[in-house]
């Protein structure tokens, strides 16, 4: 891997993971755990792998989560490889308990982080179909083989647009920038979106303010639990089954339904849980109903979800007509080069884990790296 010449900032590694959340941490792991070693300096050891991560500190999206959300309140953290979560108070603030969580597994698997570093571009150095890929980023270069993609959904949400958003004289908000309920006290609240953030961010905004909810599509609760090992398991199929025919996928509550978690329970309890169909237009003070009817409203929360944060890799077009990206597990399909984690069905916790591995295993069996004999860590 000779870099072009007057390109001297360019440094090398035979992996480039681009992302540090719990998806590019555990692909640090597996990379570390198949015979992969650090790359650092000039002279990078062959194979070798780096992290990029845009943070300044360890957490990924968790550094950013809403102060209310807690340990109790999350859906469930699976732990990173071979690292179990140490007891964690129940009502520490996710924001807080997983950032630590995360700084303390990479303390002790010692990977090659990189931060803040933000990938702007990944390209193809040239026109052969095994060739290396270049990676632009705000601190420099790199030439690598392949790159494992982890960079997450919370950089990029979702925001519909509707007739005269742009009039609105109060206040408009995605999940992404909500702190708590009491920046809305005694206010009307409009929160747009039928998921399992909305109705979260409903349940606590409604013990302050005047809460109206508009979901297009009547919501569809799940008639009795969400079971991990069944539910869970179709839920990912029919993912997998989208990303494979190189379909967009949609929402994650149109894939899951309405989960019946405290939150939906309690609000339910309290007689706030009224599902208004989508307004049609927005006006200054408020919004235009189906039926005509105006309702005024102070706030307007957009609860509506998040997409792949992957404009970097633009300019390798892997995207089809439809929009979609075709794959095969956590590869692109036509782009053996290529490894997306923490996409597609693997947007959870323990997907991101899984998918770490794969893409680590797949990249480590495409690239001939032999497994170092007796090697135990990376296993998990
Ligand atoms: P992230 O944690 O988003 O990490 C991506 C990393 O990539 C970040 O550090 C980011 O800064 C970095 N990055 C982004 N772009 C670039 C770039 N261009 N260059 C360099 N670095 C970049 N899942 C569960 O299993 N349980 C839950 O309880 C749960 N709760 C959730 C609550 C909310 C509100 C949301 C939005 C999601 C939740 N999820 C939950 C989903 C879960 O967060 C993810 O599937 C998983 O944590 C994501 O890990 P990740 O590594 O893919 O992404």
């Amino acid at each position: 891997m000779s870099d072009a010449p007057g390109n001297p900032s360019r440094e090398d590694a035979t992996v480039v993971v681009i992302g540090g959340g719990q998806a590019g941490l555990s692909a640090g792991h597996h990379l570390r755990g198949r015979g992969f070693a650090d790359a650092a300096g000039a002279a990078a050891p062959d194979p070798s792998f780096v992290v990029l991560d845009a943070e300044d500190g360890p957490g990924g999206a968790w550094r950013h989560r809403w102060a209310s959300l807690t340990m109790r309140t999350v859906n469930g953290i699976f732990d990173l490889p071979r690292f179990p979560k140490p007891p964690i108070d129940p009502d520490a603030p996710s924001r807080v308990a997983v950032p630590e969580y995360f700084a303390a597994f990479e303390r002790a698997e010692h990977l090659p982080i990189r931060r803040p570093v933000t990938v702007t571009a990944v390209t193809r150095a040239d026109a052969d179909p095994d060739g290396d890929l270049l990676v632009e980023t705000t601190a420099g270069g790199w030439r690598t083989r392949a790159i494992v993609n982890a960079t997450g959904t919370w950089n990029t949400p979702v925001l519909p647009v509707y007739p005269g958003q742009e009039s609105f004289r109060g206040r408009q908000l995605h999940t992404r920038d909500y702190v708590d309920a009491d920046a809305f006290a005694g206010q009307r609240v409009a929160i747009v979106g039928g998921g399992i953030s909305a109705l979260q961010l409903l349940e606590e905004v409604s013990r302050k303010s005047t809460v109206l909810w508009y979901t297009r599509r009547e919501p569809v609760f799940l008639d009795g639990e969400f079971r991990a090992e069944v539910e869970g398991r179709m839920v990912i199929e029919r993912v997998a089954a989208d990303v494979e025919a190189g379909n967009p996928t949609g929402s994650v509550v149109s894939y899951t339904g309405l989960i019946e978690t405290p939150y939906v329970r309690a609000a339910r309890e309290r007689g706030v849980l009224h599902r208004r169909p989508m307004f049609a237009s927005i006006e200054p003070d408020g919004v235009r109903e189906p039926d005509g009817s105006f309702t005024r409203v102070d706030v307007l929360l957009w609860a509506t979800g998040f997409k792949a944060h992957i404009a970097h890799l633009d300019p390798l077009g892997l995207r089809n007509a439809r929009g979609g990206i075709a794959m095969r597990g956590t590869q692109v399909a036509d782009e053996p080069r290529v490894h997306l984690i923490g996409f597609g069905p693997s947007q959870s916790t323990v997907g991101a884990n899984r998918a770490g591995r794969e893409a680590a295993w797949a990249l480590a069996a495409r690239l001939g790296v032999a497994r170092p004999t007796g090697a135990r860590r990376g296993a998990g």
